[in-house]
């Protein structure tokens, strides 16, 4: 078994050979990530710009106290007349400043009588005139190839006409429960032993929730000929494949030697962390297969730690799961020489977070409803002893 970290470290270090992209509708790319740099072909705005509804005129003018309304300048309409000495244009919100003009008094300032524009208080030199390329200039950067796409790239992409920016596809995931335990939603109970499934549906939320496309496998008994089947045709239909139980050491575990009879090249098998220590991450090319633990605890945790960062890593993203520092409100007691990760109550405090355990039960990997509330993740490293009461720990967010 392998320390926490290397396992990450052995993640992080996987080199995916063909990332896969395509076109998208504009606004169908929330959540992707992008597959091109976003790069200004134009000044914005183009031209010098008003800023506010008013009246465009020479700065110096201001000192002859009235000037003189010579023409309208609507929004939208190109520049035909110039501003003379003495005189100004009216002249709107989004309307190009015309010739001549290098200020805009607002309307606000003025009185107007006929067509006279009186002047009651002065703007400085330039006031209310957006500058060429305010916004942004012709060939900057904008967004860097690999940013998701979220509600400002889409607006800053429709100012820049991108009609269909090019995305990272995001993986697809095939999820498999094993265990002849196992008993699918809606199906019907035949006897005491069975047991209703979690695993394949918390993990399809989550690929939903992180960026993933899942596909449901459903649960399969404990055989081995089947199980070879199944994965072998979810190789084929997904990018990732997930399967949930037969990592473990019992004599019907038998996921870990399918994914290896399969050819499959072993990233690493065996963590040293609690729950999930028996988590198996393998690659066949682009291909990747994570076992994880059947312990509904345990396979939920496994996921967050190593299906996540999976998917972004497909899709050339970020993982989007943060770590933050919070203070514990009560001590905590470690269980294991293992990296553990521990549910626990997360809240804001005075704008710190803080931590407790309030209602969190303590006992086996089975227990899922101590991931229910407002819950994060205590980290707490192999090295780590127990803590007190007040001290600063890691946590993972979840939301
Ligand atoms: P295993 O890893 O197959 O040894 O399973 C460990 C424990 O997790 C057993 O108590 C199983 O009944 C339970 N378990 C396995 N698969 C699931 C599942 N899909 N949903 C909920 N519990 C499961
Ligand atoms: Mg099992």
């Amino acid at each position: 078994m392998i320390h926490f970290d290397e396992s990450i470290a052995l993640l992080k270090q996987i080199e995916v050979e063909c990332y896969k992209t395509k076109k998208l509708y504009l606004c169908d790319a929330l959540g992707y990530v992008l597959a091109e740099d976003i790069v200004a072909d134009h000044n914005s705005p183009a031209y010098p710009t008003s800023a506010m509804d008013g009246y465009a005129i020479r700065f110096e003018d201001q000192k002859r106290g009235a000037l003189k309304l010579s023409s309208i300048n609507p929004a939208g309409s190109g520049l035909i007349d110039t501003v003379k000495r003495g005189e100004c244009i009216k002249t709107f919100t989004g309307s190009l400043m015309p010739e001549g003009s290098d200020t805009l008094i607002p309307i606000e300032n003025v009185t107007v009588e006929g067509d006279t524009v009186i002047i009651n208080e002065e703007v400085p030199h330039g006031f209310s005139v957006r500058s060429v390329g305010e916004n942004y200039a012709k060939d900057e950067r904008l967004i860097a190839k690999g940013t998701k796409v979220d509600i400002a790239q889409i607006g800053v992409m429709a100012s820049l006409n991108i009609v269909a920016p090019l995305v990272f596809e995001k993986p697809t995931v095939s999820i498999l429960s094993t265990g002849s335990e196992l008993l699918e939603l809606g199906q019907p109970q035949s006897n005491e032993a069975q047991i209703r499934s979690s695993n394949n549906y918390i993990l399809e939320a989550i690929v939903k929730k992180y960026d993933g496309i899942p596909m449901q496998l459903g649960c399969m008994k404990d055989d081995k000929a089947s199980i070879m089947a199944a994965v072998s045709a979810a190789m084929e239909q997904s990018d990732i494949l997930v399967t949930t139980g037969g990592v473990s050491v019992g004599d019907f575990d038998f996921v870990k030697d399918v994914i290896r009879e399969l050819g499959c090249e072993v990233i690493f098998k065996g963590v040293r962390i609690k729950p999930g220590q028996h988590i198996m991450v393998a690659r066949k090319g682009d291909k990747f297969i994570i076992g994880l633990p059947g312990f509904a605890y345990s396979s939920t945790v496994t996921a967050l730690l190593y299906v996540v960062p999976m998917i972004a890593k497909l899709q050339q993203g970020k993982c989007p799961l943060r770590q933050v520092k919070a203070t514990l409100k009560e001590p905590f007691v470690k269980r294991a020489r293992k990296a553990e990760f521990t549910a626990c109550n997360l809240s804001l405090e005075e704008g710190e977070y803080v931590v407790d355990f309030e209602t969190k039960k303590v006992g086996t990997s089975a227990i899922l409803t101590n991931m229910l509330g407002d819950v994060a993740l205590l980290v707490t490293s192999e090295e780590d002893g127990n803590k007190e009461a007040g001290e600063k720990v890691t946590v993972l967010l979840l939301n």
